[in-house]
């Protein structure tokens, strides 16, 4: 029997187009004792093709499309399980668009049952046929409630989070929000987990940069959370919540060890000795001021 691990992919394996240190060893260590592995993301403007390439040149190499799982299949899937018969007009880009057409879920810009939402640039004649479409009745989904994206260290960009937003104001109407942390991304990324090694996952780890997605839902979903402070989390930020992570890394380079050897590493702090406000600054490992991935200037949270 074996861990499982579901992994985040921005601020946790790449920041920008650059890799994080130790990625590439993450990765091999995961291959080579055959865990199985599943990467999660909230971006749904990229086809699992799509992001297997990326990651090729980056220098991640032999990883298949079926290891990863978006919030656009996340929402096609949601859509076949609960009205296959549907008709959708999509805000979105070709990752949504695909995950839908697989799903044989057809466009209908006339009288849609749901508009749905996902990253992109949409323009405000798009976004007016939008609302027009909910004003004539048509639910509102979400494939990810992020409300902004990083881009580069020191710039972001609007989220789908903040397009849902827009319309919700404009029509009155809430929206469903898919993706992490929903239960529902969660819950097939498990299964979907299952199904690359079956009858081996003993448990499943979530590894991710982001308390209100990746901690979150994990915790939510009954699963082992592993934040790591090479993303959009500064130490110092994570006893603001709630809900608290299994583990605090500081990247997935912490991990490689224990991956190759079975052995639970004693130096990989729990958040249990973290504590909370200026002492838990203190100690080497948390010193995320190496990585200057940390923000100018302080951001709201991703999502509400
Ligand atoms: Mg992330």
């Amino acid at each position: 029997m074996k861990t499982g691990y579901l992994i985040d992919m921005d601020g946790v394996i790449y920041r920008e187009n650059q890799l994080i240190p130790g990625a590439v060893e993450f990765v091999q260590a995961l291959t080579a004792t055959g865990a199985p592995f599943l990467f999660l993301t909230n971006n749904s403007a990229p086809t699992p093709e799509d992001l297997a390439v990326r990651l090729e040149h980056l220098g991640v190499h032999g990883l298949s499309p079926r290891q990863f799982y978006t919030s656009a299949l996340n929402t096609a899937d949601f859509l076949n399980e609960t009205n296959p018969n549907c008709t959708v007009f999509v805000i979105g880009e070709g990752g949504l668009l695909n995950a839908l057409h697989d799903c044989n879920i057809a466009s209908d810009a006339i009288q849609p049952r749901y508009v749905i939402v996902g990253e992109g640039s949409p323009s405000a004649e798009r976004l007016a046929q939008a609302h027009e479409c909910i004003e004539r009745g048509a639910g509102l989904l979400a494939t990810n409630p992020d409300n902004w994206c990083p881009v580069t260290s020191d710039k972001t960009r609007p989220g789908t989070g903040a397009i849902a937003a827009f319309l919700e104001a404009s029509t009155g109407r809430r929206a469903y929000y898919l993706g992490k942390p929903n239960g529902f991304m969660f819950h097939r990324a498990r299964r979907k987990l299952v199904e690359l090694a079956p009858g081996q996952v003993e448990q499943v780890v979530m590894i991710g940069d982001t308390m209100e997605t990746d901690i979150r839902g994990a915790v939510e979903a009954g699963l082992m959370a592993y934040l790591v402070l090479s993303g959009s989390t500064k130490l110092e930020d994570i006893g603001d919540y709630a809900y608290q992570p299994t583990r605090v890394l500081q990247s997935v380079a912490d991990l490689v060890a224990e991956i190759q050897t079975g052995k639970a590493s004693d130096s990989l702090n729990n958040t249990v000795l973290i504590g909370r406000g200026s002492a838990s600054k203190s100690g080497q490992r948390h010193q995320t001021d190496v990585f200057a991935f940390h923000k100018p200037r302080p951001r709201p949270a991703m999502t509400k």
